[in-house]
């Protein structure tokens, strides 16, 4: 087997390594495709070495094949499509207990907190997987993950057809997000500074707004008859997105926390008073969200292909991460591990 290891400054190294043999309750994969994302772009800048403690391989949004399973596994065999729900819980915390084994108050995250995709032969947990039905490819299958966070917010937000959407920010979570939205039956507007990312929402049939160069208070009346939006999602990270989702919320309006802020952001919570708001944090994915994520790539609800910008092999991973540095047209970078099938 071989891995890509993430050695720190923007730079890679990939080397032969050993493959693990799965112990009782674990999987080996075949790794097929990693897909790059938002947070592996913060790693690779270097921000985030101190947590992920180089070299150290990295990648979360993967799909594979099972090549072997060790005692007890029953939920996968040989051979299956798979992808991993990239979360390692501990089931003996508060959280765990209540049956919230996502935010384990000890979770460590696949691919950040413990080895992750970036390799061929990739050994796990058989509780983290989740199969592919025959018709959704391995390629697909890398997108299930990023698919998984925006079921997850939509759900957080109990999205409900027929009410209005607004999505600050339009990279790839934010225009998941608003597709799974209009999936759902809501009316959805996708608020992005970049003209490309507009267009590409546009071109999903999502309607947007300019915050720059458009008021956008004045848009979003003008479309709910001066009501405001019935849910907003912060997909953003960015302050001047925080000032306006408490300014376009509806009354009774439901705000969902998406982004991850480097700053601590300032809220204002007259509006929670004013206009009875709510404010909802959503982290990551449970296991109903990857369930939805698969069945609404595989019953073609939602086609994902535009979202693939580039396919690279893992000898040049390196230049798969380079093609998503700052490039706002890039919305999804895909890794193959494996000779396409
Ligand atoms: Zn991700
Ligand atoms: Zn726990």
């Amino acid at each position: 087997m071989f891995a890509a290891h993430y050695v720190g400054d923007k730079s890679f190294d990939v080397q032969a390594g050993q493959s693990i043999k799965p112990s009782a309750g674990e999987v080996r994969l075949d790794v097929g495709f990693v897909g790059i994302c938002g947070t592996d772009m913060h790693i690779y800048h270097g921000v985030m070495d101190a947590r992920v403690s180089p070299p150290q391989i990295i990648g979360h949004e993967m799909s594979g094949i099972v090549a072997e399973v060790g005692d007890g596994v029953d939920n996968v065999a040989v051979g299956d499509h798979v992808v991993v729900r990239p979360l390692d819980y501990c089931l003996a915390c508060p959280a765990c207990d209540a049956g919230h084994s996502h935010v384990c108050q000890n979770l460590k995250f696949m691919g950040i907190d413990t080895p992750g995709a970036f390799q061929s032969s990739w050994t796990v947990k058989a509780r983290t997987l989740h199969k592919l039905p025959a018709n959704v490819s391995l390629k697909m299958g890398a997108l299930v993950e990023p698919l998984a966070v925006a079921c997850h917010d939509i759900s957080r937000a109990r999205v409900t057809a027929g009410e209005d959407v607004v999505v600050i920010g339009g990279g790839p979570i934010g225009q998941l997000v608003a597709l799974v939205a209009k999936a759902k039956g809501a009316n959805v507007m996708v608020s992005e500074v970049s003209e490309t990312r507009r267009q590409f929402a546009e071109k999903n049939g999502v309607k947007t707004v300019d915050p720059v160069n458009e008021d956008i208070n004045a848009v979003v009346n003008e479309w709910t008859g001066n009501k405001g939006a019935d849910v907003v999602f912060e997909v953003s990270g960015v302050q001047p997105a925080v000032d306006v989702m408490t300014e376009i919320a509806a009354v009774r309006g439901r705000i969902c926390m998406v982004a991850i802020h480097s700053q601590k952001p300032q809220v204002d919570l007259f509006k929670f008073f004013w206009k009875e708001l709510e404010l909802l944090g959503a982290r990551v994915y449970e296991h109903q969200d990857f369930e939805q994520a698969i069945s609404l790539i595989a019953s073609g609800e939602l086609d994902l292909a535009p979202f693939i910008s580039s396919v690279n092999s893992i000898d040049h991973i390196g230049d798969a991460f380079a093609s998503m540095d700052g490039n706002p047209s890039g919305m999804k970078a895909l890794v193959s591990l494996h000779e396409e099938k």
